[in-house]
């Protein structure tokens, strides 16, 4: 077989066949696992890494074809293979045999192991305590009841939140909206012609309500608005039909549950297990830390917007409702400048090209197209990697928006590089984007966001492919703890927002100019403005999730109170007693991120204190900074925890300062 997978002429029947006949390779595999007497590395881990890799290859295949080149035939593909694969995935977990098979290996062979390996085997082991199979079979059976009952109270969350969202509307006259852009008057038209009524309907989902309370004029629409947004799914709206009140107290004492029978303290301990934090006090003191620091600019803002709206419209009282209102206004009367002005700087080739430029300085890498990397879109283009001569790895890019394509931007691996159990494959990146598409022979212009979106998925490109890991399972991304995983991308991001940078990845569309300084302030300036209120906000949250995952008890206390104590230490604005803000807090209630939100935060303070270390660098100096961030951080996989790769690379641990410093608030 070739080393790429022959996109111009994969049929969706070679598709099937290939995943077929990987699932039942994998099942056979298992099977075998059950009969085998010998506990080793080769007997055992060999057979099921390598069958776990072909069916990823095809079933990764399938999503990223579904996700840029989506059809009728594709979609059915996909529904039918998805319950296999997962319930292949499950039974994995769940699988005895195999548990005790890769405990042997931990208790004799490992020692003989290549670090790798043992890595590997460390990571199998802490899945498996994760996946409840150590319990008795008591407790297993309670494990499992728990799981169930927790992703019923998650589905039902997010339903409720979702029901209580669309069972508001209002009809609107046109009067009623003043001030609000041309853009979302037709947005609110098109919603009532769908419903055959007249006039302008507005709703609670985010693109409906968010330019009513940034733009409305109308200050008694936004309050009602305001009211009805913030008490969702509570008891105060709906007659309490879609309240998650106690659906939330349920989820944090199953949680505990959870957490206690794995035998971790809480819940917080759990899912901090396999993360970089190490522990809740840890993260706390990190986060109270940043409040603080944060409070002053916060006031700051606070006493600015009041001054501005007193001066601009003589209002005594600034509410929750006057709050994102007179920020936009006051954001347009001091830093305003024209997005289309702006992008008319960034070509798409000549951003392209300094990227390039940029990662030849950086790592000494070059890319370079190959014409024989078989594309599934004539707009998607293959490179190679290549460093000192040689080739390290490839690179997709399918860049345009266009239909059947997703919507975002995303970084995925269509190969892992694996150089162990004797196979040798380089790694493979993918990088989607949803950028406009040229027009004839004119250049694509990109926004500034769309740059920034680049950088950052570049930045995950290079972290799978500038890999110097040979077992694929902790090759790359994979493995990396899910707190620090955006390091790379964010540190890349920084880039994008350097002067020095800014000068090679410009030149504009018509006098070829670079961007100048002055326009480059005000869109700086315009990004740390209110820095210290959004970064208190996320705080805010951040805060509440872990104590909630902590210190509280879900028998005897009342989430609603501890938000308010938290607010009460923390924010300057608080909300109105009635805003139920946690009952739609989907992000810890039916997301990924219960004990976990404050990795927002956490990784970008990880990537601007790497990122500091470079900045004003040029020259030898630069190129020797990337190659140790390359050797310390990137090339490293998951075989050291991130920790110890940021203090390798740092010699130190991770410092708030810088983070200050790229936030404005210094
Ligand atoms: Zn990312």
């Amino acid at each position: 077989m070739s080393y790429f997978i022959p996109f111009n002429d994969l049929t969706i029947e070679q598709l099937e066949n290939n995943l077929t006949t990987a699932i039942k390779d994998m099942n056979d595999c298992v099977s075998n696992l059950a009969e085998e007497s010998t506990s080793s590395w080769d007997n055992i881990m060999q057979p099921l890494q390598h069958h776990l890799l072909v069916l990823n290859r095809w079933w990764g295949v399938t999503e990223h074809l579904q996700s840029v080149k989506d059809s009728p035939e594709l979609r059915v593909l996909h529904e039918k293979f998805q319950p296999q694969i997962t319930e292949l995935y499950v039974n994995l977990g769940q699988n005895k045999a195999l548990y005790r098979h890769v405990q042997a290996i931990k208790d004799n062979e490992y020692s003989h192991l290549s670090p790798e390996r043992q890595k590997v085997i460390d990571n199998e082991l802490r899945d498996f305590r994760l996946s409840g199979i150590t319990l008795s079979d008591a407790g297993q059976q309670q494990f499992k009841q728990i799981q169930t009952e927790l992703s019923e109270l998650s589905t039902k969350f997010e339903h409720n939140v979702l029901d209580a969202t669309d069972s508001y509307s209002r009809y609107v006259s046109l009067d009623e909206l003043a001030g609000v852009p041309a853009d979302s008057l037709n947005f609110y038209q098109s919603l009532a012609e769908a419903e055959g009524k007249e006039g302008y309907k507005i709703s609670l989902h985010m693109p409906s309500y968010l330019p009513i309370m940034q733009y409305a004029d109308n200050r008694a629409l936004r309050q009602e608005l305001y009211y009805a947004y913030v008490t969702r799914a509570s008891e105060l709206s709906n007659d309490g039909k879609f309240n998650n009140a106690s659906l939330i107290q349920d989820i944090l004492r199953l949680r505990n549950d959870k957490a206690k029978l794995l035998g971790f303290t809480d819940y917080a301990e759990l899912s901090l297990f396999n993360k970089m934090a190490e522990s809740s006090s840890q993260v706390l003191e990190f986060l109270y830390q940043l409040a603080n620091k944060a409070r002053p600019f916060a006031e700051n803002d606070m006493l600015e917007l009041r001054k501005f709206a007193k001066d601009s419209d003589g209002l005594d009282e600034l509410m929750a409702w006057d709050i994102p209102y007179y920020s936009e206004k006051l954001q347009q009367h001091k830093y305003s400048y024209s997005s289309n002005e702006l992008k008319q700087y960034f070509p798409l080739p000549k951003v392209f090209t300094g990227l390039f430029a940029l990662l030849n300085e950086l790592f000494a890498i070059s890319l370079q197209v190959n014409p024989e990397m078989p594309v599934w879109h004539p707009d998607v283009t293959g490179y190679s990697v290549i460093q000192n001569d040689n080739i390290i790895g490839y690179i997709y890019f399918d860049l345009y928006a266009r239909s059947g394509k997703q919507p975002g931007a995303w970084m995925n691996s269509a190969a892992d590089r694996n150089f162990d159990n004797g196979e040798s494959r380089l790694p493979i990146a993918y990088i989607v984007c949803n950028f406009t598409a040229p027009v004839q022979d004119k250049a694509s212009l990109l926004t500034f966001d769309d740059v920034q979106t680049l950088f950052h998925e570049m930045g995950h490109g290079l972290h799978h492919l500038l890999t110097r890991i040979n077992n694929p399972a902790i090759a790359g991304i994979n493995g990396v703890e899910w707190d620090a995983v955006e390091l790379p991308s964010q540190f890349m991001e920084y880039f994008a927002w350097n002067y020095q940078i800014l000068q090679t990845i410009t030149e504009h569309s018509q006098s070829g100019a670079v961007l100048p300084l002055e326009l480059f302030n005000k869109v700086l300036a315009s990004r740390h403005y209110q820095s210290g209120l959004m970064t208190l906000r996320q705080l805010e949250f951040a805060i509440f999730d872990l104590r909630l995952h902590s210190e509280f008890n879900p028998l005897t206390d009342n989430y609603l109170q501890l938000l308010n104590e938290v607010r009460q230490q923390i924010a300057v604005v608080i909300p109105p007693a009635y805003n139920r803000f946690a009952n739609s807090f989907g992000h810890i209630f039916a997301g990924g991120y219960a004990a976990g939100y404050y990795s927002y935060k956490w990784a970008e303070v990880l990537a601007c204190d790497v990122f500091s270390i470079f900045d004003g660098k040029s020259g030898s100096e630069l190129r020797q900074l990337g190659a140790k961030y390359h050797q310390e951080i990137l090339s490293q996989g998951s075989l050291r925890s991130m920790m110890t790769n940021f203090t390798a690379f740092m010699g130190r641990e991770p410092e708030l300062d810088a983070l200050l410093k790229y936030s404005g608030l210094n």
